[in-house]
């Protein structure tokens, strides 16, 4: 069949919509109607970093210049809510007209990291990034004759998508499918960072540094979990104000302006949990956080870097003494098929902020607007609704 997405060419370009022919599901495979896909800035990553590459395997400067691997072109999107149009044979877990949310890391729900509840660490989640289709390598999109690349194995900035039943996570028919669009990746890893990962206790004080699509459910899981101070720090003034409505009790304009508060809050004993979340990692911001950590404390490092990026300024003397702790975080440390559905369960009774997080809507052929307007600010998180 044909559809149409937003396919990237290559690094620093703007995402073309093209048609696209996508083949029938084969084994373990369903055709998915994306309905709805998050403008998280991963993608951005694709386009405006380095994410993705192999370059870093080798060890060379060089390498670094090398042209970029056989990635691109690439359809875009790994956050998405839709309907099941047809499954191919063998699957199980879902059937035609059910709702689904994209899992940008598949769950194959019996390796290792599976079985003892790490399923955002499942051993298949290697194959996300690499060319073909999970089940075979074979591919099932094709574009002006060639194939084409799909990000995160479900490309969701399309009409349309083959992907295999491992990267799919069944939820309620009656949700709506921008919503679970953001929690099938956004929100999940921002509220799981701050609950799952760096473990917040009631009464503690906690430090969120960025608070877009991702870091404001850190702020909302640690208001949920009952943390005393929650400082939101973003150069955004319009989102440090969305902070206080999704639970934040101050905010800060900078790491620089968050420090001397946070020793303010807590007569110095500074936090037990600060959570990066800045639109890119970099290791120098490591020195400010953990500054802000206090004894015993965890800081968690959510924010994807650029893949080449090795440094950061640790100091280790008091890393040791101060017996701080930093943790890598994925997905929120969450498993895709409990935490979704649980998070979706948590907006329908109302406890969880979600609509809330959509500034704006966009057709798929305003992507690049789209992402524009998260470079520029003006979004808490911005969604492609393709119906
Ligand atoms: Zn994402
Ligand atoms: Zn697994």
């Amino acid at each position: 069949m044909k559809t149409h997405g937003a396919v990237l060419y290559g690094r620093g370009q703007d995402w073309q919509i093209e048609e696209i022919e996508l083949d029938p599901p084969k084994e373990l495979e369903v055709l998915v109607r994306w309905e709805a896909a998050g403008l998280c800035h991963s993608d951005e990553h694709l386009r405006g970093s380095d994410m993705g590459s192999q370059e870093h395997e080798a060890e060379s400067k060089e390498a670094t210049e090398a042209p970029p691997s056989g990635l691109f072109p690439i359809l875009g999107g790994h956050e998405g809510g839709g309907v099941v149009l047809e499954v191919g044979p063998g699957v199980r877990s879902v059937e035609v007209g059910d709702h689904v949310a994209a899992s940008f890391f598949p769950i194959c729900g019996h390796c290792t990291m599976c079985i003892t509840g790490h399923s955002n660490l499942c051993d298949m989640g290697a194959t996300t990034m690499l060319a073909g289709q999970i089940s075979d390598g074979t591919m099932r999109y094709h574009l002006k004759g060639k194939d084409l690349n799909v990000m995160a194995s479900v490309g969701t900035f399309a009409e349309h998508a083959v992907v295999h039943e491992a990267s799919l996570v069944k939820v309620d028919n009656d949700l709506p499918l921008d919503v679970v669009a953001l929690v099938s990746c956004g929100v999940t890893t921002g509220w799981g960072s701050a609950v799952y990962r760096a473990d917040i206790k009631p009464g503690d004080t906690v430090v969120v540094v960025g608070v877009g699509g991702v870091g404001m459910n850190a702020v909302q899981g640690a208001a949920m979990v009952g943390a005393k101070n929650i400082v939101a720090v973003d150069l955004v003034e319009f989102k440090q104000k969305s902070a206080l409505d999704f639970g934040a009790t101050h905010t800060a304009g900078s790491i620089e302006e968050a420090i001397p508060l946070v020793r303010e809050l807590t007569r110095g004993a500074m936090a037990n949990a600060v959570i990066l979340v800045p639109s890119t990692m970099y290791g120098h911001l490591m020195e400010g956080a953990l500054t802000m950590t206090g004894k015993n404390g965890t800081c968690v490092v959510t924010g994807m870097a650029p893949q080449g990026q090795k440094e950061a300024s640790i100091n280790l003397f008091e890393l040791a003494m101060w017996q701080k702790q930093v943790r890598g975080v994925v997905f929120g440390a969450a498993n895709p098929r409990f935490d979704i559905p649980n998070l979706l369960a948590l907006y329908k009774s109302g406890q969880l902020k979600l609509e809330e997080l959509i500034t704006r809507s966009y057709p798929l052929d305003q992507i690049n607007q789209g992402y524009q307007d998260m470079l520029d600010g003006v979004n808490i998180r911005g969604v492609l609704t393709m119906v």
